[in-house]
């Protein structure tokens, strides 16, 4: 993923806020949600957070 703010790809897990994950960015020192955005949830996104839940 790309920080919405800087373009930065450098995060680290922030925790999680209303069951999705949220994410440090390293760069400009925002949090941000995936797919908190309203944007359709694709299955692949869907598939990406069931295999970064089992990683973690
Ligand atoms: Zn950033």
């Amino acid at each position: 993923m790309i920080c919405k703010f800087c373009g930065s790809e450098a995060f680290r897990k922030s925790g999680i806020t209303r069951k999705k994950q949220r994410y440090f960015c390293k760069s400009c020192g925002r949090n941000q949600v995936v797919g908190d955005n309203r944007e359709k949830h694709s299955k692949m996104e869907k598939y990406a957070a069931v295999v970064t839940r089992i990683m973690d």
